[in-house]
């Protein structure tokens, strides 16, 4: 009867090393790959189709959401849980395992490679509370690990695994050659949560609002952000990119401005209060081609209803305005 295995696959060169790893055994390898507001497949999808893997894609927005309000191993150096996103991205993919009639896990992962979590610890931490540690095999790093149920069990040959440890990637490079892969990402430095400024907005988010939904993470990624008077937040685009996103990402209880005699920017206020509209123009105007020292008209909607404001521009030193 035919081997199956479903791999962790983010397209990235160690998965699909170790997905090649274990195809070249005959085993029947399908790729998994998952989407949040913070990681897409797209690298993912790529690499499958150079190797020829098939790759399900699943959305794990609900369940990542839950997990990040309060991760148990905390966060890394910014608001990257990665311990506990790797222990729920091996729980989902368990339970597709079982799903699917699969026989066991693989994951790219080296032992070594990331200091926090690839110790041989936080390897064993995450297989454990995945609540699938024995079905999980890491072809890479197979020979330096203990053997799991797969090993065990004769589903597949543990002498023709690796041992590859640590950050360097020679071993993987000379490896991609024998499979002929020549076309792979250069190495990854994690998902949004790791950058250090869509962080800051994360925990701002969090410490603002207890009810977000799925379009207060998107608006993260777009423009540059204020907090006023520490209560509502503005937004201002940056680049005719950012207008354009944040126009679609607007619903009519917003509050949005723009200028109306001047290039300039798309401000967009949530929480979309009376109160703000004087704020929100005042900021349309300062990122605008609009001079400093005169007023300019500002057109701003809110449910539907437009207006035309007449403001000067926010002063760069207003205290009120605290960038995030
Ligand atoms: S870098 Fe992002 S996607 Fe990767 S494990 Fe950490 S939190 Fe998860």
């Amino acid at each position: 009867m035919t081997v199956k295995a479903i791999a962790l696959f983010s397209g990235g060169l160690d998965s699909i090393l170790a997905a090649l790893l274990v195809q070249k055994q005959n085993i029947d390898v399908t790729g998994l790959a998952f989407t949040t507001p913070f990681f897409g497949a797209s690298k993912a999808r790529a690499a499958s189709d150079q190797i020829s893997l098939p790759l399900i894609v699943e959305d794990i927005t609900a369940e990542h959401l839950q997990m990040l309000k309060a991760p148990r191993y905390g966060y890394g150096k910014n608001m990257n849980p990665c311990i506990d996103c790797h222990t729920l991205m091996l729980t989902i993919a368990g339970r597709k395992m079982k799903e699917t009639g699969a026989d066991f896990l693989l994951t790219g992962e080296v032992l070594g490679q990331r200091p926090m979590s690839q110790t041989k610890q936080s390897l064993y931490v995450v297989a454990k509370n995945s609540g699938y540690a024995d079905y999980i095999l890491r072809p890479l790093s197979a020979r330096l690990l203990d053997p799991t149920m797969p090993e065990r069990e004769g589903k597949i040959d543990r002498a023709q695994l690796m041992a590859i440890s640590g950050r360097g990637r020679k071993e993987q490079m000379r490896l991609a050659e024998t499979f002929g892969v020549t076309h792979y990402p250069p190495p990854a430095g994690g998902c949004l949560l790791t950058d250090p400024i869509f962080s800051q907005r994360l925990r701002d988010l969090m410490d603002h609002q207890e009810d977000r939904n799925i379009r207060d993470y998107e608006l993260l990624k777009y423009g540059r952000h204020f907090r006023y008077r520490d209560t509502c937040k503005i937004i201002v685009g940056r680049n005719h990119s950012d207008n354009e996103y944040l126009r679609k990402l607007s619903t009519e209880d917003d509050l949005v401005c723009h200028m109306a005699d001047f290039p300039g920017p798309l401000v967009l206020a949530p929480c979309g209060s009376e109160s703000l509209i004087t704020a929100a123009a005042s900021l349309c105007v300062r990122y605008s081609d609009a001079p400093s020292d005169a007023e300019a008209d500002v057109v701003c909607r809110h449910h539907n209803q437009s207006d035309i404001l007449k403001v000067k521009a926010a002063s760069k030193d207003d205290p009120e305005f605290r960038i995030i």
